[in-house]
């Protein structure tokens, strides 16, 4: 069955008319019924490829109990059951366990999220069906349907070519090319070679680089070659992200600190308070377990994936989890221009020739408007210029303007917005689009690249109009190709003035932020005319006739400015890198405040380039910086000597050049609505409303991460600080202060109580003060000096002097004082609870405090992080459980406390709490 499709590729490769294609695949010119395309879908199935399958679920699952950290506590635990500590072990066991599961369960969550984020982005493809051009999902292609492909998409199905210009694709997925390989429409006499060589054929999983083209589709789904192989692109394994790498070091840092901790303790208890081994070993044992951090993974899976929704819901789709702490450290952002920055609604709002100056009224894509030359009204009709300006621009345009119907209550676009404010011109200085594209056929188009700037058209005549190509684009790479110009309907050789007259206008309109692009026309040479193919762009786009420029308006996009202004703050830096005209793109950097207004700027054009060294670039890019007119392959340079430069870079795209840029920035950023396929695989993350303003969000949930994970970290390591001191009361006493936390108390705290409210401040908002600071450099560590003086000299000496504190006050109202403290019964039970107690009061502020490093904590997201609270009520009635039940009680050595001692507890968040207010408002005042 395979072989017999393969066979029939093949064979419909091998057909030399359109009839007879049509006719084999059982399908029209003007494509599918809706009735047929049905019938198909159920004899065919759906056009997508089995999921690869990835590591097997068991596999991830059994990897959660594998780390160094679980290791060490399966080690502690089997210990403890060897020693005949039965409970320490069911304790330490459990919560290894417990840990695990909720590892597992968190990194599955995520695993799904990202796989949600993925069906967001479905994949799109243009088809003829019932002989009208419509956008549909790519899986819902069937054999016999006619698609229209053009640079940058991805190649849906194995399709047949029935017209193809200048197309180049990308097979690299199918044959490991990674040369672009050649297609046209011919058909193919003798078959050699591999399928992939059939040259008028085009592959599933492949994608377009150049030029566009027709096809019908041969072959669906699994019927593909590219079917045929997805098995064999299974488990690609993943690289370990930096802060992976941070994690694994600081688990091994953190757990060998345990240990040495953990000896310690031991040998003191054995020399110097003269334990028994068994004894000073369950100590050692204890401080071990409570030193790991147990909670840490999980955390930091759940912060990522909060993180990724929240983005998601932003418009910023992250395409894995690794890619949102790199966002977190980007400080440089390279951003586009058109559609990014601007709305990328364009509307012609001038016109000139090289006589006349022309308004033109009315906005968005409504034909409804006028073309004005001061007060006066003009018709295209009655100006032979403009005329040609006009139909020149439609011509050579492939957009669409789409009526309101039932579904859009405005008029809408389908294709490039700047080429559809063409039509909208034209219809507004009276040309009727339809019939203008009626009496011109179109037999040939040299499409629009970013490298020369401009496309054109050629046309069949079929009036007595005199031009046939027609050329539009960026104004000073036209006017390279054109050696006369139209004046009241006449050509005329274009002088050095006039080409100057010609850029002034250009640049007047240009400093005034619009966009400007010239059109021109000329007749095709007779010997062209009849061997088309021959009409290449070196032969047509030369000696042309330079006609006018229409001029337009695209909007800022309102929330780019506030955005601009978040990253100056941050420090981080934004260079606009645009195709776009150099006065052009300085005049909207500075209008939309991404260069300061009155600061100077360097505009550097992909000419100007050209001629620099890299020691230059790199000079330049210290200061404020515009690059104007480059070309997409340019901006790899642009990344990979800010790279060298010590900055993390973050870029974006959209075109098929773009493709080398995104994946050699460290954050690659596509555009989701006018991004192409191939840029989209190319990057990191997706934006779905290709808003500039969706990045800068992106950079402050990926610093939120980060920061979460270190209140985490804080939150954690605070603690250790008064479970460890009053086991070093009692070893410095030489025994003199009986314990005033047993080691099954301590392991409550740390794998019971603590574990909730922790993972909590891994899902917390990002405050606005992670916009206030310089980037984290990448060689910053997640634990630094002030991370450990705030945890254990700041929130960790306070718990610690309040637990101890308690434990004296217990022995004080049971009747007994320094240094005969109670060392058994109820009394020394009663105070050893009350100490667990203070320690799990002391965390219930600590939880508040570390949610924010900055900002109060009452503030307008106090409600929002339920998990915090949650663990804040499930700490309490874990520790009215072990106050309480009988079993608990035995287990930990606790006892009921006195109604004093509660309100001595309850007490202790407050006086935490407003002290560490006051010293965010210091801070806030930078007075410390
Ligand atoms: P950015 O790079 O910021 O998105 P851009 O849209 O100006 O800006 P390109 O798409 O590379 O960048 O376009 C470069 C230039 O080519 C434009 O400034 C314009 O002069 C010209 N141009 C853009 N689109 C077309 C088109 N459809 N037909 C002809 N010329 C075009």
């Amino acid at each position: 069955m395979e072989n017999e499709k393969r066979d029939f590729v093949t064979t419909i490769a091998q057909l030399t008319d359109d009839a007879t294609i049509y006719n084999q695949l059982d399908t029209t010119k003007n494509g599918l019924s809706a009735q047929a395309v049905e019938k198909r879908q159920v004899k065919y199935g759906k056009n997508i490829l089995r999921e690869a399958k990835g590591e097997p679920l068991w596999l991830k699952f059994v990897k959660n109990f594998t780390s160094l950290m679980a290791i060490l506590l399966w080690v502690a635990g089997l210990i403890s059951f060897v020693a005949d500590l039965t409970e320490l072990g069911i304790a330490i066991w459990a919560v290894n366990i417990i840990n695990g599961c909720f590892s597992f369960w968190q990194e599955y969550r995520a695993g799904k999220a990202t796989a949600a984020l993925k069906d967001m982005l479905p994949a799109y493809t243009r088809v003829i069906r019932e002989n009208e051009e419509k956008k549909i999902l790519a899986q819902e292609l069937v054999p016999g349907d006619i698609v229209k492909l053009e640079e940058g998409d991805d190649i849906p199905a194995d399709i047949r070519l029935i017209h193809a210009t200048d197309v180049r694709v990308d097979q690299s997925t199918l044959t490991g090319e990674v040369n672009p390989v050649s297609k046209d429409a011919r058909a193919i006499k003798d078959v050699t070679g591999n399928h992939a060589d059939l040259r008028n054929t085009i592959f599933s999983g492949t994608s377009m680089l150049k030029g566009n083209a027709i096809g019908i589709v041969v072959v669906t789904g699994m019927s593909t070659d590219f079917g045929k192989i997805a098995d064999l692109t299974q488990n690609v394994k993943e690289d370990i992200s930096p802060l992976q790498k941070e994690l694994n070091v600081l688990t091994r840092q953190l757990s060998a600190l345990a240990i040495t901790i953990g000896i310690a303790f031991f040998l003191l208890a054995t020399f110097v308070v003269h334990y028994p081994v068994v004894k000073a070993f369950v100590f050692g044992l204890g401080m071990i377990v409570a030193f790991i951090p147990e909670g840490l993974l999980p955390t930091v899976t759940l912060s990522l994936a909060g993180a990724v929704q929240r983005m998601a819901q932003k418009n910023a789709l992250v395409k894995k989890l690794a890619s949102v702490e790199t966002l977190g450290s980007a400080s440089v952002i390279c951003s586009d221009k058109t559609g990014t920055l601007t709305q990328n609604q364009m509307t012609v709002n001038h016109l000139w020739t090289t006589k006349h100056s022309y308004t033109v009224s009315g906005e968005g894509y409504e034909p409804k408007g006028k073309i004005l030359e001061g007060p006066k009204e003009v018709k295209a009709v009655d100006t032979p210029d403009l005329f040609e300006l006009l139909r020149g621009a439609l011509l050579a345009d492939n957009a669409k303007i789409v009526a309101p119907n039932e579904h859009h209550k405005r008029y809408q676009i389908l294709g490039d917005p700047t080429e559809a404010c063409l039509e909208v011109a034209a219809s507004k200085g009276g040309i009727n689009p339809e019939l203008e594209r009626k009496v011109a056929t179109r037999i040939k188009e040299l499409p629009f690249d970013s490298d020369r700037k401009m496309m054109t058209v050629i046309e069949q005549r079929v009036t007595e109009r005199k031009f046939d190509t027609f050329t539009k684009g960026a104004p000073n790479c036209v006017l390279k190709q054109c050696n006369s110009y139209l004046e009241d309907g006449k050509v005329k050789t274009l002088t050095a003035e006039i080409r100057q007259k010609i850029m002034a206008a250009n640049d007047g309109y240009a400093k005034q932020g619009l966009r400007v692009l010239a059109v021109a026309c000329q007749e095709l040479p007779t010997q062209y005319r009849t061997e088309i193919e021959k009409a290449t762009l070196e032969n047509v786009e030369k000696n042309m006739i330079f006609v006018g420029l229409t001029v337009m308006f695209d909007p800022p996009r309102k929330e780019v400015r506030a955005a601009a202004k978040l990253c100056h703050k941050a420090k981080i830096k934004i260079i606009m890198v645009t195709g776009d005209y150099s006065l052009t793109a300085e005049s909207i950097a500075r209008n939309i405040g991404i260069v300061p207004a009155d600061a100077a700027v360097k505009v550097i054009t992909g000419e100007e380039l050209k001629e620099m060294s890299d020691n230059e670039l790199k000079q330049a890019l210290k200061g404020e910086i515009v690059f104007a007119r480059m070309a997409p392959e340019q901006k790899y340079r642009v990344v990979t000597n800010l790279q060298q430069m010590g900055e993390v870079v973050a870029v974006t795209g959209d075109g098929v050049n773009d493709a080398p840029a995104l994946k050699k920035a460290d954050i690659g950023v596509a555009m989701g609505i006018t991004g192409t396929d191939v840029a989209k695989e190319a990057a990191d993350m997706i934006l779905t409303d290709d808003n500039f303003a969706s990045i800068v969000t992106a950079i402050k949930e990926g610093r939120g991460v980060y920061s979460n994970i270190r209140k985490f970290l804080l939150y954690i390591l605070n603690s250790n600080m008064p479970e460890a001191v009053p086991s070093v009361l009692f070893l410095l006493s030489g025994g003199l202060i009986p314990l005033p936390l047993t080691i099954m108390q301590i392991l409550s705290i740390d794998l019971g109580t603590d574990m909730l409210p922790a993972l909590g401040l891994g899902k917390e908002y990002a405050e606005d003060s992670v916009m206030e600071k310089p980037p984290r450099s990448l060689k910053q560590h997640l634990i630094n000096r002030k991370l450990l003086l705030k945890a254990f000299c700041w929130y960790g000496l306070w718990a610690s002097i309040i637990s101890t504190g308690a434990y004296f006050f217990s022995n004080y109202f049971s009747g007994y004082i320094f240094p005969h403290l109670a060392n058994s019964g109820t009394a020394y039970a009663q105070a050893t609870t009350v100490t667990l107690g203070a320690i799990i009061f002391c965390q219930i502020a600590a939880v508040l405090n570390c949610r924010y490093e900055k900002e109060s904590m009452f503030q307008r997201y106090f409600w929002n992080n339920s998990l915090i609270f949650a663990g804040i009520i499930f700490e309490v009635v874990l520790f009215l459980a072990l106050t309480y039940v009988p079993i608990l009680q035995a287990v930990f050595g606790t006892a009921p406390l006195e109604y004093r001692d509660w309100l001595f507890l309850i007490c202790i968040p407050f006086p935490l709490i407003l002290i560490d207010e006051i010293r965010k408002l210091f801070v806030r005042k930078r007075l410390i």
